[in-house]
């Protein structure tokens, strides 16, 4: 029943058509991250740019999707617009079931629409629908103009951009089903290259689950797992806001563009707060019994009938930080105005929140001039910042067109580059040390789901390079089965590998059940490859001035076990590529290079 090999959907926007191909090394390769590779591997242009129109985007999922709660995450492969490499970026919401349904392990996606686009896929169809009328769109207008077209919500799934994309920022996203997205590294941008407004995916197959007890015993012991751990519950609780009053707690929540650590004003925007003033309820990606998805609310007036409307908006504590504390924004309902507005214009809201807060103090530091910034930018200022993050999508002047492809190129251009807050692409919420500015640096994604480096910061006050390098190296190979098999990292503490080892069993995968160390040391091999292949140089990359003058609850930074960790982990990462850098980018190339 169980396949061992991957069905995979080719599509050419170029002339409309696709084909299903069946690809081996299912007990290599996992699924997701690693099926990703192998397909880059197999379809990329690694000399080529990031928007050569035969550069393929690639999503997969795993091989316990659909059988398995929180397996449901959809990994996105592709030569990112941000630094011109090799790039992975996660979203969950309804694509990796709709995909499961569909019977595709993978879609790769290859030429350029002729005009502006919708790609629909099904079990059983394939069209692009040239949809010219939906370019200039917002994510929140074309979702619902999509979901009144595309009927049938069950397992169906809508990926699609703003104008941030349209317009090739590095910092566009993708929107998944309104409240998830492939954020980070210019997702958007590569859609947009492509002519794409937009995928739905169409769950329209069904598949067979095992026979027998045995299966369903499993799952049910799974679901009591994720339903009744303390961990799932903080997640669907306060969620990952709760992070917020912890980090400032621990002098570690980057504010005010990473001016401090801590703040009395943050109270404003912790998780309680939030909960108390804003929250709605809570949601789910498809299949999680979990829900760590919060909706807050904005208040919308609709001047025709002089009545207010409200939308929901999803919260985490990655956009709290990004354009609450960064921006010195400091109440919720001005924090839930800007989500609203990189959501409606498809930027990732990480970025689009450090480039602001760098623009800020160079603004104050009279290195931009108000008639680039066209409003003045102020921390605290949030009609301004909700002005500035549409002049950022539409590109509205020079400066927010440079500062769209990166707030490392926009500080290159006019200065402030000490205090650029960018970790490999613009920082993730978590000042908590160098282990943590190392990690999301020279990570493979850039992100702070790379590695838990800043839980380690969080968890050692001694600083030792030897536990640090093997903890990184670790932690990442750990991460890279998980994000192979698409787990929600959130699940981590769950899905350990004899859970997993059970759960691939009791699908008929035992070979790969019994080389799950072996298949993930492969894939972190083969990823680092691709990056290299596609110009990375981890000697290369540089951490802010800004981040060695942070305080956290350890003391100053140490700038010795920074630069030794940072230059040993760099090393490492050569020799696990197997060698030094073998492709120098092209045009786009890194902001740190
Ligand atoms: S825990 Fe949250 S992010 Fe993870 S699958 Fe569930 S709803 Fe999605």
């Amino acid at each position: 029943m169980i396949r061992d090999h991957f069905r995979v959907l080719k599509v050419d926007l170029t002339t409309g058509r696709g084909q299903v191909e069946t690809l081996e090394g299912r007990d290599l390769y996992v699924g997701g991250s690693g099926l990703a590779a192998v397909l880059f591997q197999k379809y990329g242009q690694p000399a080529a740019p990031w928007d050569d129109r035969e550069q393929p985007l690639i999503f997969a999922i795993g091989p316990l999707t659909g059988y398995f709660p929180l397996m449901s995450k959809t990994v996105l492969g592709f030569k990112s617009p941000y630094h011109n490499q090799y790039a992975e970026s996660h979203a969950g919401g309804r694509s990796a079931l709709a995909l499961r349904f569909a019977d595709y392990d993978a879609v790769v996606i290859t030429g350029q629409a002729p005009r502006p686009s919708v790609l629909a896929i099904g079990s059983r169809h394939l069209k692009v629908h040239e949809a010219a009328y939906l370019w200039g769109m917002d994510v929140v207008t074309v979702g619902k103009f999509l979901r009144r077209k595309t009927p049938g919500a069950g397992h169906r799934s809508i990926l699609r951009i703003g104008p941030a994309g349209e317009n090739r920022a590095a910092i566009a996203g993708i929107n998944v089903d309104t409240y998830r997205h492939f954020g980070r590294l210019g997702g958007g941008a590569a859609l947009g290259a492509k002519n794409l407004k937009a995928i739905v995916i169409q769950g329209d197959g069904s598949f067979p689950l095992p026979a027998g007890q045995d299966y369903a015993k499993l799952f049910g012991e799974v679901h009591r797992q994720l339903t009744q751990t303390q961990m799932m519950q903080k997640y669907h609780n306060l969620g990952t806001p709760a992070n917020v009053a912890v980090l400032n707690e621990l002098r570690a929540l980057p504010i005010r563009n990473l001016q401090e650590t801590s703040a009395p004003d943050i109270a404003g925007i912790t998780g309680e707060r939030f909960a108390e003033d804003a929250l709605l309820r809570n949601v789910a990606c498809a299949g999680c019994p979990v829900g760590c998805i919060h909706l807050g609310y904005v208040r919308l007036r609709f001047h025709a009938d002089h009545r207010y409307y409200f939308r929901q908006v999803g919260y985490d504590h990655e956009p709290i930080f990004a354009v609450g504390a960064m921006l010195g924004v400091t109440n919720c309902a001005d924090v839930l105005q800007l989500i609203d507005m990189t959501e409606k214009m498809g930027l990732d809201v990480m970025s689009a929140g450090v480039a602001l807060a760098w623009a800020t103090e160079a603004a104050a530091n009279g290195l931009i001039a108000e008639e680039e910034t066209i409003v003045p930018l102020a921390f605290g200022a949030t009609k301004h910042y909700e002005a500035a993050l549409r002049h950022l999508a539409l590109g509205s002047t020079d400066f927010y067109r440079l500062l769209a492809q990166g707030t490392a190129k926009a500080a290159a251009h006019y200065g402030g580059q000490d205090y650029a807050c960018v970790l490999g692409q613009e920082m993730a919420g978590y000042a908590t040390g160098e282990v943590f500015f190392v990690s999301q640096a020279l990570g493979f994604r850039h992100s702070h789901l790379d590695t838990g480096g800043y839980a380690f910061d969080q968890k050692h006050a001694d600083r030792t390079v030897e536990q640090a390098l093997d903890f990184l190296l670790q932690d990442e190979q750990d991460r890279v089965l998980l994000t192979s098999l698409v787990v929600c990292l959130f699940a981590r503490e769950v899905y350990k590998d004899s859970l997993v080892a059970e759960c691939l069993h009791s699908l008929g995968y035992g070979t790969l059940a019994g080389q799950m160390a072996a298949a993930a040391q492969k894939i972190q091999q083969l990823r680092w490859h691709l990056r290299l292949a596609t110009g990375f140089d981890p000697h290369q990359i540089s951490i802010p001035k800004r981040c060695r003058e942070v305080r956290t609850w350890k003391g100053p930074i140490d700038p010795a076990f920074l630069a030794t960790l940072q230059q040993r982990y760099a090393q490492t990462i050569t020799a696990l590529a197997g060698g030094a850098p073998t492709h120098k980018a092209g045009p786009g190339k890194g902001p740190s290079e």
